[in-house]
Formats: structure tokens, sequence, C-alpha cells
């Protein structure tokens, strides 16, 4: 999970993975066999995936779509039970064990 500061970073390189990959779409439209596709893609997204393992140490094979949203303030705070987080910051319940949230102050 990142925090703000480590989202900024990867968010930052994320965007431009997206923007490289969508001009090289564009420029080679048709042109290119999907695999060097494929491949130009891997090397766009490979400082992407760098980023969040340096920050969350998590070495499994990962969507990069999916790193967007694994941002802690997406979600609410700890559970006061289980300290998972709770699923949204206006979560009432605790999905991962069903604990009303405690009342907030
Ligand atoms: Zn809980």
């Amino acid at each position: 999970m990142l925090d703000e500061a480590e989202f900024v970073v990867v968010e930052k390189l994320y965007i431009s993975a997206m923007r490289a990959i969508k001009a090289y779409q564009e420029a080679h439209c048709g042109r290119n066999t999907p695999e060097e596709g494929r491949q130009f893609m891997i090397q766009q997204y490979g400082p992407v995936l760098e980023a969040y393992k340096r920050f969350t140490g998590w070495e499994e094979p990962m969507n990069p779509a999916e790193l967007m949203h694994h941002r802690i303030s997406k979600y609410g705070p700890p559970c006061s039970i289980c300290s998972k987080p709770l699923r949204t910051p206006k979560a009432k319940l605790c999905v991962a064990c069903g604990a009303v949230r405690a009342t907030q102050a």
C-alpha cells in the first residue's frame, strides 16, 4: 500500500508510461507486431513497477493499472478490532472482521 508521497511518485511514472505507450501506438499503428507492442509496454511500465517494489517490497508480478488502486487515502482508517484498512473513508463496517466502525471523534 502506498502513502500519498509514494503514490505521487508511482502515479507520475505511470502517467508518463501511459503517454509513451499511447504515442508509440499512434506512431506504429498497424506497423508493428503484437509482440513488439507488448515489449514496448513492458519496457515503459518497468520503472513504475520498480518504484512500487522499492516502496512496498512487493515482488509478485502485477498489472500496472492495479497499482493505481494501492493508495492508502482511498481507504478508510484501520479497523479498531483487526487493524485492516476500512474499504472506504466513509465505511461503517469492516469487511474483514465485520466490526462496526468506532464512532469518530
Ligand atoms: Zn476489522
